[in-house]
């Protein structure tokens, strides 16, 4: 059953307004194509390929496994090894991708290129003022990402309860609220916030399908909300993970006045990415929202997409009109 169809759903012809964003490491064609196929939109970590033809290859897999739409995620931030983004970009143009969400940096070099071929973007930002020169600019959508969220939350501190209705009022195109939502509840809190759908990034973590070892899933059902920690804070370059070994040293090198190069080899992506493929959880930093504290299962993404919407359903169908029918003052406006 299709409900909640708006702007954003009718733009990117899904189905329902939830959206997998890039996630390092995680956003690969066997967790993008499930979130296709649950009538969702996924995204293809860009930078997660070593190479710009290995991005072509993993959409052509992507392809293989779903005849739904879906996107590539290209991130700007800084890293250790800078990556040749105008290749990986031309790459996912050449294969005909018709969705892209952009983060880190304004898109600025890229639009032109992705404007002349046709490709819609969606660009995630942390800041109202940031949103509104990316639509100047001539983005598509907006992502809002609040600073409960997984990963680089910025260094504003406006947690998505302000941040989405403050980017709500000011923005003319879609927005998409992010940082904090895994449930039926927050979609319909998104929604009367003004935003026009949500994006999840650790709720498709722990799915069935995200290609991460079992103990990262058990880890996000066991954690709570207060579990995770701020790195980078002193690098104007902050980023939330999950709370271990490596976050806490990392912490406390920071309190000391340690520059990246002294901490270079305990955060590098690619000891992170040793912990998704070998379950041991202190090897590395891996991102993580608060919104752990929400998570108490695995399911396949069907499922939770599914049960979201189903979930929506209920509280816009039962709960909200009852509030209205119990009230003692009349109903005037
Ligand atoms: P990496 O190994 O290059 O760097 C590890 C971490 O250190 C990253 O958070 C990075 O931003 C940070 N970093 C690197 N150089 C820095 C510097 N000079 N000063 C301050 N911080 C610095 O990163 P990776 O794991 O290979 O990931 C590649 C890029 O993708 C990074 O910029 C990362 O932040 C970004 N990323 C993207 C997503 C996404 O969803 N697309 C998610 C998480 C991270």
């Amino acid at each position: 059953m299709t409900s909640f169809e708006n702007r954003f759903t009718r733009m990117f012809g899904i189905e329902h307004p939830i959206v997998q964003g890039g996630m390092q490491w995680v956003g690969r064609a066997e967790l993008v194509s499930a979130v296709a196929n649950a009538g969702a939109l996924g995204f293809i970590t860009a930078l997660t390929q070593p190479t710009p033809e290995a991005l072509a290859q993993e959409i052509r897999r992507c392809r293989d496994m779903t005849d739904r739409p879906f996107g590539v995620n290209l991130t700007t931030l800084p890293t250790i090894n800078p990556p040749p983004y105008a290749e990986y970009r031309d790459a996912l143009i050449s294969e005909r991708i018709r969705i892209v969400e952009t983060a880190g940096n304004r898109p600025t070099e890229h639009l032109e290129s992705f404007r002349a071929a046709g490709v819609k973007v969606i660009h995630k930002c942390t800041s109202v003022r940031h949103a509104l020169s990316a639509e100047r600019l001539g983005v598509d959508a907006i992502s809002i990402d609040g600073f409960e969220c997984a990963g680089h939350p910025g260094e504003d501190d406006i947690p998505g309860l302000i941040l989405i209705p403050a980017a709500t009022r000011k923005l003319s195109i879609p927005v998409i609220a992010s940082g904090g939502f895994a449930d039926g509840r927050g979609l319909v809190a998104a929604l009367a916030l003004g935003a026009e759908g949500i994006n999840m990034g650790t709720r498709f973590l722990c799915t069935q399908e995200a290609p991460v070892h079992e103990a990262v899933k058990a880890r996000i059902v066991e954690a709570d909300e207060r579990a995770t920690d701020l790195i980078f804070r002193t690098l104007r370059n902050t980023s939330r993970v999950q709370r271990n070994a490596v976050s806490t040293e990392v912490v406390e090198k920071e309190k000391q006045g340690a520059s990246f190069e002294q901490i270079r080899d305990l955060v590098s992506g690619q000891r992170g990415r040793k912990v998704y493929e070998t379950g041991d959880l202190d090897y590395g930093i891996w991102s993580v929202g608060m919104v752990q504290g929400l998570i108490h299962d695995v399911p396949t993404v069907r499922e939770l997409v599914e049960r979201i919407m189903s979930e929506a359903r209920q509280i816009v169908a039962n709960r909200l009109p009852g509030l209205l029918a119990t009230s003692a003052h009349p109903v005037t406006a």
